[in-house]
């Protein structure tokens, strides 16, 4: 992928209702939208920052997610920060996942299951504590599922 096709692409993009743009390719386990540009993969959110942004963007430096939404490449929504920016960044909204340890194995569910443990709970016949038995997974993953903040 060429930088003019792949900014082409972004600029092309639609805007969800948060005024996002989701990267709708290849994305990572951690929904980082993925573009292999000169032979590299690379995280489309961080490329588009520096093609549009800083060119000169050191590895030290992190590009940010301001909508929290890791697929989103809408430059509005991003921002540079060090690493230990983006940990309290991401402590600040509850989303220490990568760091605590405490929400480990949230993607061992299919998305199917998901979607299952989200009807579930909707119904209110099940506990969060129920639901983690269930499904051998821990309840602060549950509780990141049905409160909207997981897939
Ligand atoms: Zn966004």
């Amino acid at each position: 992928m060429t930088k003019e096709f792949f900014i082409e692409t972004i600029i092309r993009l639609p805007l969800t209702e948060n005024g996002c743009k989701i990267w709708p390719f290849y994305k990572n386990r951690q929904q980082y939208g993925i573009v292999n540009f000169k032979g590299k993969n690379r995280k489309a959110h961080r490329l588009i920052y520096m093609f549009l942004k800083n060119p000169d963007l050191s590895d030290n430096l992190v590009v940010m997610h301001t909508c929290d939404n890791s697929s989103c490449v809408n430059i509005e929504h991003l921002k540079e920060g060090t690493v230990a920016d983006n940990n309290l960044d991401m402590l600040n909204k509850g989303r220490n996942i990568t760091f605590s340890g405490e929400l480990h194995g949230m993607y061992l569910l299919s998305d199917e299951k998901v979607a299952k443990i989200k009807e579930d709970y909707a119904t209110g016949k099940y506990t969060q504590r129920y639901l983690a038995r269930q499904n051998g997974c821990s309840r602060a993953y549950i509780s990141y599922l049905v409160t909207g903040r997981g897939r």
